[in-house]
């Protein structure tokens, strides 16, 4: 017997099924997994190298314009630091006091002038203004009252002075030779009646300007003709020379007499602005940018941090490798659910295949029980002919048996007539029984299984002296309503005698223990459907087992009497006819018992007479 389908049994095929997905999962996971790997360990060194790249080219841009830019203001700045003041020994040059003194230079004359360059000199915030005679003597300066004064000095050697007696106008860039500090001078010449009687000259100096520029976040220098560094923000470089060979083409050649100074701490490396510097032992690094200061043989310069170029592509290299490992993430996660929902689908799959090789095996053994029993009916149907063919054909041996005895007898003694009675009894018999064994022979006749038009009428016949032993014996009286032509119908003649058997022998186990045991075969057609019925006058069907009367095995006799197979076979047969069989109480009926009603296809060839 095939085991029933339970719930241990079902989990038992999910568990089964559940490992094999996770076979098959764990293969699924193999993918993602080296796919994460790949951009963990490919994509991302990738991406963040491109965009630190793509970043540091944007901020070089960026960078260089910036410089740029700045050191145009600081250029300005520069310039007009240096003009602030260019008009004010210009105007001391129309002074009348002043032509007067250069005229004649009292001491009265000198100590006024004195006093007055000295206010001057403060209002303006000049390192010195001083007024010198032809010869380049100082008759008179702003600084007089100072311990380096200018007064009695002979400047005579300056180029600014020889430029503003010669020229009108002189300017130049200088370290004080008493001061020692590095000043700008203008120059403007004396002229009275056509006779140059000296110059007026005003020294600016830088501090202002260095003071303004220490917050800058560029380093400045302002360099001279020969490379020297004589204005800067940054105090250590002062005075120290450009590097000779720089790694830029600068506005001004240095025209290289800064011997002797201390050179610039630079050193130059990858691109040709970019100039690195050791800050407090860091090694930093900036981009030069220069210009030419008009008017002068001055260059202003600036160096500006590359920091940002490298900060910018620092941020993006990393901002990129985050982007990346979270994409990388990402995607993992999404496989994963995608593997997941495989893996679910795949343990769907496996147990519905499980489930159906499991079913497919249970029907399998069921139709082989089927057959068993099928068989085992087969061989009780048997049994129970065998005993009745026994008793038929006994019955006419043992009279044929003493018939036989007799006519030895009446032979003995002569009596020729009887043998002859005797003998024709005795052949009577012979034929009964060679009836009996040709009805016996038509039904075990295999069915042919091929339809065809049977005789109704005839099928009843056959039934009842197949049964007529059967039917004495039990004492059943059977009434049959059948129409004097043949009614053919579509079947099969050996099929549908057992049918009738079957209804028959059904209808006679029904009347057995009944006062009145009969039963009655009714025939009718109507139109192309012909209608049989075996009625008898049992107890019926119960309403509770009439839904269940042509299910295989209901059966409501002892065992060993009944298989309950009889009525699902003909059923079937029935059906196979393309009719129906049904069954019902007949309790309004005739017999009062049960009903069992064939209904069968008219054949082809119609109603014709019985033969005679
Ligand atoms: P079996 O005769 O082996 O039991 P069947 O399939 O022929 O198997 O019949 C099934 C059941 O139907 C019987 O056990 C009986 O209870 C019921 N049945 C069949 N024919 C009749 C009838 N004429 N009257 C009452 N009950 C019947």
């Amino acid at each position: 017997m095939p085991k029933p389908f339970d719930g241990t049994r079902t989990d038992s095929i999910a568990q089964g099924a559940a490992r094999g997905a996770a076979r098959l999962a764990a293969l699924a996971l193999e993918r993602p997994r080296r796919l994460l790997l790949a951009l963990l360990l490919l994509g991302v060194p990738l991406a963040a190298a491109l965009a630190a790249g793509w970043a540091a080219g944007q901020a070089e841009t960026d960078l260089h314009a910036h410089a740029h830019a700045q050191l145009a203001l600081y250029d300005a700045n520069l310039r007009a630091e240096l003009e602030r003041h260019a008009a004010v020994p210009l105007a001391l040059a129309q002074d009348s006091e002043v032509t007067a003194l250069l005229g004649d230079p009292t001491p009265e004359r000198i100590d006024r002038m004195n006093r007055k360059l000295e206010g001057i000199g403060k209002a303006l915030g000049a390192s010195a203004l001083y007024i010198m005679d032809t010869s380049g003597l100082t008759l008179t300066a702003s600084n007089w009252n100072g311990s380096s004064s200018f007064v009695g000095q002979n400047f005579a050697y300056r180029p600014y002075f020889r430029m503003a007696i010669e020229r009108g106008e002189g300017h130049h860039f200088a370290l004080g030779t008493t001061s020692f500090i590095p000043g700008y001078y203008t120059a403007h010449r004396v002229v009275a009646e056509n006779r140059t009687l000296g110059a007026v000259v005003l020294k600016v100096g830088f501090d202002r300007l260095e003071r303004a520029w220490v917050p800058s976040p560029e380093k400045l220098l302002v360099t001279d003709r020969d490379g020297m560094v004589f204005i800067t923000n940054v105090e250590d470089w002062r005075y120290h020379a450009l590097p000779r060979r720089l790694p830029i083409a600068l506005p001004v050649v240095p025209e290289g007499t800064s011997e002797g100074l201390d050179v610039l701490p630079w050193a130059f490396g990858g691109a040709a602005d970019r100039i690195a510097i050791a800050e407090n032992g860091v090694e930093r690094r900036y981009l030069l940018a220069s210009v030419a200061v008009p008017g002068g043989d001055w260059t202003l310069h600036s160096l500006t941090s590359r920091e940002p170029v490298s900060g910018r592509a620092q941020v993006a290299g990393l901002l990129a490798a985050a982007a990346m490992a979270l994409a990388a993430v990402a995607a993992y996660a999404l496989a994963l659910r995608r593997a997941a929902f495989a893996e679910r689908l795949a343990v769907q799959e496996e147990a519905r295949a499980e489930l159906e090789r499991r079913v497919a095996e249970a029907t399998a053994e069921l139709r082989e029980r089927e057959n068993e029993l099928t068989q085992a009916a087969k061989l009780a149907a048997l049994g129970q002919m065998s005993a009745g063919i026994a008793h038929e054909i006994n019955q006419p041996l043992a009279a044929m048996r003493s018939f036989a005895d007799n006519a030895v007898v009446l032979l003995e003694r002569g009596r020729t007539e009887s043998v002859r009675d005797n003998l024709g009894e005795i052949a009577g018999l012979t034929d009964r029984m060679a009836a009996i064994t040709r009805q016996l022979k038509g039904f075990a006749r295999r069915a042919s299984g091929r339809l065809g038009p049977v005789s109704a009428n005839g099928a009843v016949g056959q039934a009842l002296s197949l049964l007529e032993a059967r039917l004495r014996r039990d004492d059943v009286t059977v009434e049959t309503d059948l129409p004097a032509h043949t009614v053919w119908v579509t079947g099969e003649d050996v099929r549908l005698q057992q049918v009738l058997v079957n209804l028959i022998g059904n209808a006679a186990d029904a009347v057995r223990g009944a006062p009145v045991r009969r039963l009655r075969i009714t025939l009718t057609t109507a139109d192309d459907v012909a209608l049989l019925s075996v009625a008898d006058s049992g107890t019926g069907i119960r309403d509770a087992d009439l839904p269940r009367m042509f299910v295989p095995f209901f059966t409501t006799k002892e065992a060993g009497e009944g298989l309950g197979l009889g009525l699902s076979i003909s059923h079937g047969i029935v059906e196979d006819f393309g009719g129906s069989l049904t069954a019902a109480n007949g309790r309004s009926g005739l017999l009062g018992g049960a009903v069992f009603t064939m209904r069968l296809k008219v054949a082809e060839q119609k109603t014709m007479e019985q033969p005679s």
